[in-house]
């Protein structure tokens, strides 16, 4: 028997997911130097000589705070794997670049038609450029029957708003039988919470503005991938369109990483509590949460998701009824995004743009005491039912 508690047995030993979080892309030791600089505000570097083989250039080109957060994207979407990160100024930044760097005229590319609703504008740019797009709902056998042909397939799992989950490896995998390229958005989940690569996608992107971030002060988005020559294209975009996130903005990315683990957990016990007392309550219908035992995407998800996210969606009777609810909220915000430690709600319907009932929510849950939560929605709800 080997010795227990032997200093090899330590070193073996693959980090947890919070440990990893808080020391993700910081630089090697060094006496007397921060863990973490702070933002380099630089537009140009000194650069005398031949520029080629240059780390930094130009600002449109790359940046010290934007090479640790990218290693640390990295390391949490490829936990001791060889993935690539690049940082943009948003997620639509970072979804663009794949998308337009990659898709030819004459490209079959498979997108949700329940995803993220500027995918809908997005689709309208890839077909002036003479791609096909072919539409399907997340979920179900659609996806898999839309794959003939395709170099490229999108997921959005779970999707938002409406939380429905697919199976990305059995997708990627016939994916590739076609050739396609697997592109997984994977705002909702972040890499705590699901790890596309691990499951078989060939790219993660995501908007960091969310969950990521968490605290409501940011946008920002990326691309995590293998293929280098797949990394090296949507940087290549990054400097055409300049869609380069500031230093700032990258910097609060970083340090607010260190938190990750502490907010995704927190998030995802009190989304199953509110998810939980919404399901006693009779005006409350089409309520899905994927780490609810009863929603109907929570096998799958239990098998590919390592924690559910902080959304839970659900209808209400109608327009009025929501609105009165919305109104009744004292701790939880009305606001739109979601994944910030602060808890937010809205009515989807008032944007136009989601396919779905007037009375539909999406709650986001923050940071707050989980009963302090619960207790404000069943207060609100109770409100909007006595009106
Ligand atoms: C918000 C969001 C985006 C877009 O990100 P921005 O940072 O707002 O540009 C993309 N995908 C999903 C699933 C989102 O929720």
């Amino acid at each position: 028997m080997k010795p227990t508690g032997a200093p090899d047995d330590h070193a073996a030993a693959p980090l947890g997911d919070g440990t990893r979080a808080v020391h993700a892309g910081l630089p090697p030791d060094e006496p007397y130097a921060p863990p973490l600089a702070g933002p380099a505000f630089a537009a140009h570097y000194h650069l005398p000589g031949d520029p080629a083989g240059a780390p930094y250039t130009y600002g449109r080109d790359g940046n010290p705070t934007w090479t640790a957060l990218e290693r640390a994207l990295a390391e949490l979407e490829d936990p001791d794997g060889t993935a690539h990160a690049v940082a943009f100024a948003s997620g639509m930044a970072a979804m663009s670049a794949v998308l337009l760097s990659r898709v030819r005229p004459g490209d079959v590319v498979v997108l949700p038609d329940d995803g993220y609703n500027l995918l809908a504008r997005l689709r309208e740019r890839l077909e002036a450029h003479g791609a096909r797009v072919r539409r399907v709902p997340t979920g179900g056998e659609e996806q898999f029957r839309a794959l003939s042909g395709a170099s490229l397939l999108w997921l959005e799992t779970p999707s938002n708003p409406g939380l429905d989950v697919c199976d990305v490896r059995a997708l990627a995998d016939a994916a590739h039988r076609e050739g396609a390229l697997v592109v997984v958005d994977n705002t909702l989940a972040t890499p705590l919470g699901q790890r596309p690569l691990r499951l078989g996608a060939d790219v993660s992107v995501a908007s960091g503005t969310k969950a990521l971030t968490g605290h409501g002060d940011v946008l920002l988005g990326y691309v995590a991938c293998r293929d280098a020559e797949v990394a090296d294209g949507v940087r290549q975009w990054r400097k055409i369109v300049g869609a380069v996130p500031g230093p700032m903005e990258a910097w609060l990315a970083h340090r607010s990483l260190a938190t990750l683990r502490l907010r995704v957990d927190q998030q995802a016990r009190t989304a199953l509590a509110v998810a939980r007392a919404l399901a006693e309550r009779p005006e409350v219908s089409g309520l899905r949460h994927p780490g609810l035992p009863e929603d109907a995407a929570h096998p799958l998800a239990a098998r590919q998701m390592r924690r559910f996210g902080c959304v839970v969606s659900f209808t209400l009777p109608d327009l009025e009824h929501a609105e009165r609810f919305l109104a009744a909220l004292r701790l939880v915000h009305q606001a739109t995004s979601f994944g910030g430690v602060r808890s937010t709600a809205e009515r989807r319907g008032r944007w136009g743009g989601d396919a779905v009932p007037e009375g539909f929510v999406r709650l986001s849950v923050g940071v707050e005491d989980t009963e302090d939560v619960v207790a404000d929605l069943l207060r609100a709800l109770d409100a909007a039912d006595r009106t």
